[in-house]
């Protein structure tokens, strides 16, 4: 069994995973959306200390597999460098009195594992990955080989999520409050610029639109900004969020239909978005994997998933070797 720690921003997890069947056999996490509501987004400070509180609670929960144990996995990137040290430091420290390997996992290929928990591999597959921080699209070859094929050139879809949601009030994490939103808005009241529409390039930009979102709703302030008012935006917006993903994923699948294709992170879990693309792919004769909802967000299990793949090919990390990095630009 493989021990596996995320901790890269506001979600503090451990799971255990069986490595010959995939089993997963312990799963918990501790979010901290509550707590950073109040501010409008994660408080990276905040974060590390609920972290310190959280994590040993979770790991006494699995005490009892200890004996168990093959190797201690931990998210060392990308992600906030307060948060990450906690997780790691826990890894080192079971690592050490475990007399365990250590392995380090990337956190965007847990998003993309979440496809495969408790499941064999399919690859290779192209991934839309959805998150917080990224919005790109990946081919995935095997482990150790994988593109990033287009990426955003500023925000990321989910974090302009989070902003219009903060325009409006209505809290964090935006993704999950602005499609309740939508779903009771009308998508056609506002007319709202699809980004990089004239350009052929596949690439992904956030800002301008969540500029003309402002704009708007600045506009209905100065009169004033009733709940009907909110929902449509909220459904302009998400309509044109997820037509520039749609232009652009058609481009590519125009240049080179991939045979698997997949959407996975945080975002992902946007059942909007989710039915657009499954038109699309239908359309193309693209077969579409999706992760289980639960797997979407920030989860250990994916982590540990990954783990099992690092294990069975020795990728171990020395336990005064192990880095920590805010962002990366490969895979
Ligand atoms: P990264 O994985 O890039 O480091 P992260 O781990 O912070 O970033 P995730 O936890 O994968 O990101 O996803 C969180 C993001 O997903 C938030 O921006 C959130 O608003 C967005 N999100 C969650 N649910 C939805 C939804 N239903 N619709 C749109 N966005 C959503
Ligand atoms: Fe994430």
């Amino acid at each position: 069994m493989i021990l596996a720690i995320e901790s890269s921003c506001d979600d503090s997890s451990i799971s255990i995973t069986k490595i010959d069947t995939l089993e997963l056999i312990f799963h918990k996490k501790i979010s901290q959306e509550l707590q950073h509501s109040i501010y409008g987004g994660v408080v990276p400070e905040l974060a590390a200390r609920l972290h310190i509180e959280a994590l040993p609670k979770i790991l006494e929960e699995c005490k009892e597999y200890f004996s168990q144990l093959k190797a201690i996995a931990v998210t060392n990137s990308p992600g906030l460098s307060v948060t990450l040290t906690e997780g790691v430091s826990m890894a080192k420290a079971l690592s050490i009195s475990l007399n365990l390997p250590l392995i380090a996992v990337n956190h965007l290929k847990g998003h993309i594992y979440s496809l495969f928990i408790e499941k064999k591999e399919i690859l290779p597959i192209t991934v839309l990955l959805v998150s917080g921080g990224h919005t790109q699209i990946i081919e995935a070859n095997s482990l150790n080989d994988m593109k990033v094929l287009a990426t955003t050139i500023d925000d990321s879809f989910g974090e302009s999520f989070d902003k219009v949601s903060k325009m409006l009030s209505l809290g964090y994490p935006g993704g999950p409050i602005v499609e309740k939103y939508a779903q009771k808005g009308d998508s056609n009241r506002f007319d709202l610029p699809i980004p990089l529409s004239q350009s052929p390039k596949i690439e992904f930009s956030y800002s301008g639109l969540k500029n003309a979102v402002r704009l708007k709703v600045e506009d209905l302030e100065r009169t004033n900004l009733e709940e009907q008012d909110k929902y449509d935006i909220c459904a302009s917006f998400q309509k044109t969020a997820s037509a520039h993903i749609l232009q652009k994923l058609k481009k590519l699948f125009k240049q080179k239909a991939p045979k698997n294709f997949a959407i996975v992170g945080g975002a992902s879990a946007n059942i909007y978005l989710r039915s657009q693309i499954e038109k699309l792919c239908f359309d193309f004769g693209v077969k579409l994997y999706l992760s289980e909802l639960k797997y979407c967000s920030d989860n250990a299990a994916m982590i540990g998933r990954v783990a099992v793949e690092q294990y069975k090919i020795r990728d171990f990390v020395k336990v005064n070797e192990i880095d920590i990095k805010t962002r990366v630009k490969e895979i």
